[in-house]
């Protein structure tokens, strides 16, 4: 395993067999340092997003770099992005390279509770709802009352289109 180490951001590089992942965990800011990292041989690279907290426009830049480095490689996928990595897809597009999105993070309420959550939506399952730009139906799993979801699916979902037709 490698780490490395850029102020508030941490990536871990974990290479089994042909697939490389690589998880992001912290804030995007001008602190990273594309060209330290080193870009996998693997087939298959899988990026996790799910810690990732911020990004700056200046993080948002750098990453926009790193993304035209990644351009040669076969496969790049983004899995369990969180909603502020969500947000910059859908703001600027080449935030999102080459890659394609598997599952991310959507904001929720449940109303009974008065309570914000964010849940995991998997692409390929829910992609009748997301075809159609519509967010998957989901139930609270403290109260079983249905959620209520809690952003702007015409905008929340836009970066879909792209993954949609890349993947039929
Ligand atoms: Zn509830």
């Amino acid at each position: 395993m490698t780490s490395y180490q850029f102020e508030n951001l941490n990536i871990t590089v974990n290479q089994q067999g042909d697939v490389a992942t690589y998880t992001f965990e912290g804030e995007m800011t001008e602190r990273f340092d594309f060209k330290k990292i080193e870009i996998t041989k693997c087939k298959e690279v899988i990026f996790n997003m799910s810690q990732i907290r911020s990004f700056n426009s200046c993080g948002i830049r750098e990453w926009v770099f790193f993304m035209k480095e990644l351009e040669e490689v076969d496969s790049l996928s983004f899995e369990e992005c969180s909603v502020s990595t969500i947000d910059q897809f859908n703001m600027v597009p080449a935030t999102l390279g080459v890659g394609i999105v598997n599952s991310f993070y959507a904001p929720y309420y449940c109303e009974k509770e008065d309570k914000p959550l964010e849940r995991l939506i998997h692409i390929d399952s829910s992609a009748n709802d997301l075809s159609q730009g519509q967010a998957p139906i989901l139930k609270c799993e403290s109260c079983s009352m249905e959620l209520i979801f809690d952003a702007i699916e015409e905008s929340y979902f836009m970066f879909i289109t792209g993954a949609l037709s890349r993947s039929a």
